[in-house]
């Protein structure tokens, strides 16, 4: 018979966890980033069957420390520079407990009334943070929702273009035409594997080109190949214009892409899953210019808004569209909330049925740290590229590889891809610091990204110290 645990057992191994998530934090700087075992190190350490009888948490926490904390990643470390941040905070840690201690599912108003409409609040709080259109309020015709990431939210604008561009028949038949989407050479991976999860597989995408020096779509480019597409007798149903590529953070020119989606009638979705939080900042909603352009919109504040992984804010203009395309009603979930028109079921704005109470996340971050406190988290990445970038500019042995308006900065060896290649390993090696890479017209480039809320100006220092050390040895042939 098993024995659950009761709520003062609860209490104590809650505490002690808490301490430990503590102590994690407060001794990240001391750990290497990444780990440098092998494979199958981790799987080897652990027994080959779970234990007949039950442990006590102390057992559990033994084996975090013992087995895997070692070989994980570590994220949240001052020295992690890799991919885009993947930040959490305290209040957002602390609302994820409540939720998971809540464990109550927010599929339909009906199912917890208060999960849905705490959500509803938070993303109009955040549309108007961010100066987003009006038409994106629940106020209005359209709405947000909590994805579980940006890779739903294309999938999800994707289905909705569908909807659309197939004047409602995919819904009922499926795809039954050769419609087109349409991404930057810099669009994420994500797109196509959206395209492909709807049917249009990843011929259906159409790669345009970016202008060599910004990185970002070419729109007279997008033009002809809409053209020529609609000359052949196909169907464009969805363009997504980025804000903030992940390989240079490149801003696409929405304003002359939202004339073209305009134009041709196809869905403009757009993908600000890592710089849409620097719409906070009044100085940088430049890079939101023409976003009143798009039928759907979404960024990920678990990048670099402080909220832990999972959490991606998803707007629509018009919600009508996304619903018709998404709902099935079975008897099962029939209620008269529901039938009165007067809720949101979120159930029909996303792909899975079930949805964890994730807003509450989202809320305790926006209030602990307001408005201000975000500012000031965004602000200080953002200063802490440009001082690396200006030791980067100052050095004749490296070139800076494309603009840096957020907090990436792209760069390379002038002495080639090798020699690059090289400079990333031997500074991962080191332990210190993490650092990820891309190519950039076709050559081989180191990113910098800033955005843990542990980076300070000598972790920054640490690491153009490693690189300049690394780049003399590598240059220097040892
Ligand atoms: C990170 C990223 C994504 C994917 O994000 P997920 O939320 O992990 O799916 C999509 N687009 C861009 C531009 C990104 O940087």
């Amino acid at each position: 018979m098993a024995e659950h645990m009761d709520p003062e057992e609860f209490r104590r191994a809650g505490h002690a966890v808490v301490d430990w998530i503590a102590d994690y934090w407060r001794t990240l700087d001391q750990r290497p980033v990444t780990t440098q075992d092998p494979p199958g190190t981790v799987t080897a350490a652990l027994p080959t069957t779970p234990p007949t009888h039950g442990e006590p948490v102390a057992a559990m926490l033994a084996d975090l420390d013992g087995i895997v904390v070692p070989r994980l990643t570590h994220w949240q470390h001052p020295g992690f520079f890799g991919y885009f941040p993947a930040n959490t905070s305290g209040p957002s840690v602390l609302a994820d407990l409540v939720s998971s201690g809540l464990g109550t599912q927010g599929m339909l108003w009906a199912t917890s009334p208060a999960a849905t409409e705490l959500e509803t609040v938070v993303l109009d709080w955040l549309a108007d943070l961010m100066d987003l259109p009006a038409t994106f309020r629940s106020t209005g015709p359209g709405g947000g929702v909590i994805q579980d990431s940006a890779s739903s939210a294309t999938l999800v604008a994707t289905l909705a273009a569908l909807h659309r561009a197939s004047g409602g028949r995919w819904r009922e038949v499926g795809v039954d035409r050769r419609y087109r989407a349409y991404t930057s050479a810099h669009g994420h991976s994500s797109i196509e594997k959206a395209a492909r999860i709807a049917g249009l597989g990843g011929q259906g995408v159409r790669t345009v080109e970016v202008d060599p020096q910004t990185q970002a779509m070419r729109p007279a480019a997008l033009r002809a190949a809409i053209v020529a597409d609609l000359a052949a007798g196909e169907v464009p149903a969805i363009v997504v214009a980025t804000i903030g590529t992940t390989s240079t953070t490149a801003v696409d020119p929405l304003p002359e892409i939202g004339a073209i989606c305009a134009e041709y009638g196809v869905w403009l979705h757009v993908d600000a899953a890592y710089a849409g939080a620097a719409a906070i900042c009044p100085e940088l909603r430049w890079s939101h210019a023409g976003v009143e352009h798009a039928d759907s919109y979404c960024f990920d504040p678990h990048k670099w808004l402080l909220t832990g992984f999972d959490c991606d804010a998803f707007w629509v203009a018009d919600r009508g569209e996304l619903i018709e395309a998404l709902t099935v009603m079975p008897e099962f979930l029939r209620n008269a909330a529901s039938e009165s028109g007067a809720v949101i079921d979120y159930r029909d704005w996303q792909v899975p049925l079930g949805r964890r109470f994730r807003a509450l996340k989202l809320w305790f971050v926006l209030r602990w740290y307001g408005v201000e406190g975000l500012r000031a988290h965004l602000r200080s990445g953002i200063a802490l590229a440009d001082g690396f970038a200006t030791r980067v500019r100052a050095d004749d042995r490296f070139a800076l590889a494309a603009p840096h308006p957020f907090s990436l900065v792209t760069f390379r060896l002038r002495a080639g891809d090798e020699a690059s290649a090289a400079l990333l390993a031997r500074v991962n090696d080191s332990g210190q610091v993490h650092l990820t890479h891309t190519r950039v017209n076709g050559r081989y480039t180191l990113r910098l990204a800033v955005g843990s809320p542990l980076t300070r100006p000598e972790h920054v220092d640490r690491a153009w110290d490693l690189l300049s050390a690394a780049a003399t040895d590598i240059l220097a042939g040892d």
